[in-house]
């Protein structure tokens, strides 16, 4: 890494722990995480900006802040089988994979989905399983999880998500449209009930049915 980027993580780092992140594990593997391995091309440059930036398909890898916020909150330790919806980029899901024990991430975008799988590879995260296809239905094979994370925007919370939750188990996801307010909401399961609070306002995709073959 250059030395100016090294320069702009140590900042996105006093940022970040400005900005309320406290966990010690979070704030780590994020200075550990070359983030600019996750952007194409001039953006490189603008790894360490605490903002969304493009990526293939016309999608985002998320704000730096918003990673470390929702990863927080989700409270995961190494004993964790974590589904993520919105592989994206991948880099919300390596910073998973390094606090879990295994991560399942599912992407709609096959280009998307190609990208990421070489880079988990490249790294030799051997605990990432990963998935083309939709999301919003979960990944009952491989169900219960201990958390799920969904990385998209949805008018609301997907009943199937809830039920592949294990009893005590933890959701993190963005709510509301894309012409309106979103929120990031956080639900723990308890046996058939549910509690959700509001988190904190948010911007994100949307999350989508259906599967995308092309760019
Ligand atoms: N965590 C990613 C966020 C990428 S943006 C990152 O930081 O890079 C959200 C991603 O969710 C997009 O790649 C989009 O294609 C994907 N997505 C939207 N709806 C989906 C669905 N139903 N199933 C799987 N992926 C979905």
């Amino acid at each position: 890494m250059n030395s100016n980027l090294t320069v702009k993580k140590n900042q996105l780092i006093d940022q970040l722990k400005a900005q309320g992140i406290t966990d010690e594990k979070v704030l780590n593997i994020i200075s550990e995480i070359p983030r600019e391995d996750f952007i194409a091309g001039y953006l490189r440059q603008q790894a360490y900006e605490n903002a969304a930036l493009p990526i293939e398909s016309g999608q985002t890898i998320s704000q730096p802040f918003v990673v470390a916020y929702m990863t927080q909150e989700l409270q995961i330790d190494d004993k964790c089988k974590v589904l993520e919806i919105g592989t994206g980029s991948g880099y919300q899901s390596v910073v998973l994979s390094k606090l879990c024990k295994r991560l399942f991430t599912i992407e709609r975008h096959m280009p998307l989905y190609k990208v990421a799988e070489e880079i988990f590879k490249k790294y030799r995260l051997f605990n990432i399983t990963t998935l083309f296809g939709n999301g919003m239905k979960g990944w009952k094979e491989q169900q219960p999880f201990d958390r799920i994370m969904v990385t998209a925007a949805g008018a609301e919370i997907p009943d199937e998500l809830l039920y592949q939750l294990k009893d005590g188990g933890i959701m993190i996801m963005p709510v509301g449209s894309q012409e309106e307010a979103q929120h990031i909401v956080r639900v723990t399961r308890h046996g058939d009930d549910f509690t959700v609070k509001t988190l904190l306002p948010v911007k994100f995709v949307p999350l989508l049915s259906g599967i995308v073959h092309s760019s």
